[in-house]
């Protein structure tokens, strides 16, 4: 952990297991602790009902990527949840930012989260509660390794189906995640490295923790609902805009996906990620396309923008 400076707040001081942990700091109940320190307790509703809300975003090279979306779409789920924390968007952005300067971490991985809670009597009653937040950063963390970025992913596509939004409202960033989870383990058996879940229609929905796009003769789809309206998602849209790419929300078969001229897959851990193998099948040629190239190239630009990124003041 890096030397701290009276600017930031005190971390408690305990026993740190660096083998059982990433290295990191979090925030709960209004402390600063390790990582490994960072406990819920198992009559929490968080834990017992997939009850809870979160966000993640990250810092790259010393500096975050587009907190303010991240926050706001935070903040929508405790609404929709009707969860309420005893702090504004700035105390969120504050702790975000201690959390990263208490760890010295120059790329993170950065989530806020609230759970239920657990109430006193351990009532059914959501309502009777003491709904929770905790923060922490880790090391920055991506869905493909570095190999896997460089020659593209290898993904199957699961026949479960993704949760539909009439029974999760995928606006509310959630943990509800073991047909995702599955999706993983199926893909695995199938030597893939990630899954892509469909929707109750058949067709393409999302990934374990991503969006997907289509690019076919130079214009980008990617599925309109069903899915968590990803940042990074939104990002691409916001970089088509500024070069001039057709980027539209539709829906995506599995056909034309596997007829693409261009896959990628997007998420705030990894950014923009080619997929170059569907089902064992070559995307195209099965290389990594320019659309994609070009699109990461000015993605990770746009982290060294003020208009995009805001530094962490590590003190
Ligand atoms: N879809 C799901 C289910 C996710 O969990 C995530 C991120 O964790 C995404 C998509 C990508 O969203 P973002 O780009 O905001 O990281």
């Amino acid at each position: 952990m890096d030397k701290q400076t009276p600017s930031l707040p005190a971390l408690a001081s305990h026993h740190v297991d660096p083998h059982a942990y990433p290295n990191g700091v979090a925030y709960l109940d209004g402390q600063y602790v390790p990582v490994s320190q960072a406990k819920v307790s198992v009559l929490d509703y968080g834990f017992l009902h997939s009850d809870a809300t979160y966000d993640t975003v990250h810092v790259w090279n010393g500096r975050f990527f587009r907190l303010d979306l991240h926050i706001e779409r935070f903040f929508g789920g405790l609404e929709r949840l009707r969860m309420s924390i005893p702090y504004d968007r700035d105390a969120v952005a504050k702790i975000l930012h201690d959390c990263v300067a208490l760890s010295g971490h120059r790329s993170a991985y950065v989530e806020m989260l609230c759970t239920r809670g657990a109430s006193p009597t351990f009532s059914r009653d959501p309502r009777d509660a003491v709904n929770r937040f905790m923060a922490f950063s880790i090391p920055f963390g991506s869905v493909a390794n570095a190999e896997q970025l460089e020659r593209g992913l290898h993904v199957a596509i699961s026949h479960r189906i993704r949760i539909p939004p009439a029974s999760v409202d995928p606006a509310i960033k959630n943990y509800h995640w073991l047909d995702l989870v599955r999706g993983l383990y199926d893909a695995y058996d199938k030597d893939a490295e990630t899954a892509l879940l469909l929707d109750f229609d058949g067709n393409v929905a999302e990934g374990p923790g991503f969006n997907v796009f289509a690019v076919r003769d130079g214009r980008l789809t990617t599925p309109a609902t069903g899915v968590l309206a990803g940042i990074t998602r939104r990002t691409v849209f916001d970089l088509c805009a500024e070069l001039g790419i057709e980027a539209n929300a539709g829906t995506v078969t599995v056909t034309a996906l596997r007829e693409a001229d261009e896959v990628f897959i997007t998420s705030t851990a990894g950014g923009i990620m080619p997929v170059t193998r569907i089902d064992g099948r070559p995307v195209a040629a099965g290389r990594v396309g320019p659309v994609t190239n070009r699109l990461k190239d000015l993605y990770w630009q746009k982290h060294e923008e003020p208009a995009w990124s805001s530094p962490v003041s590590y003190g």
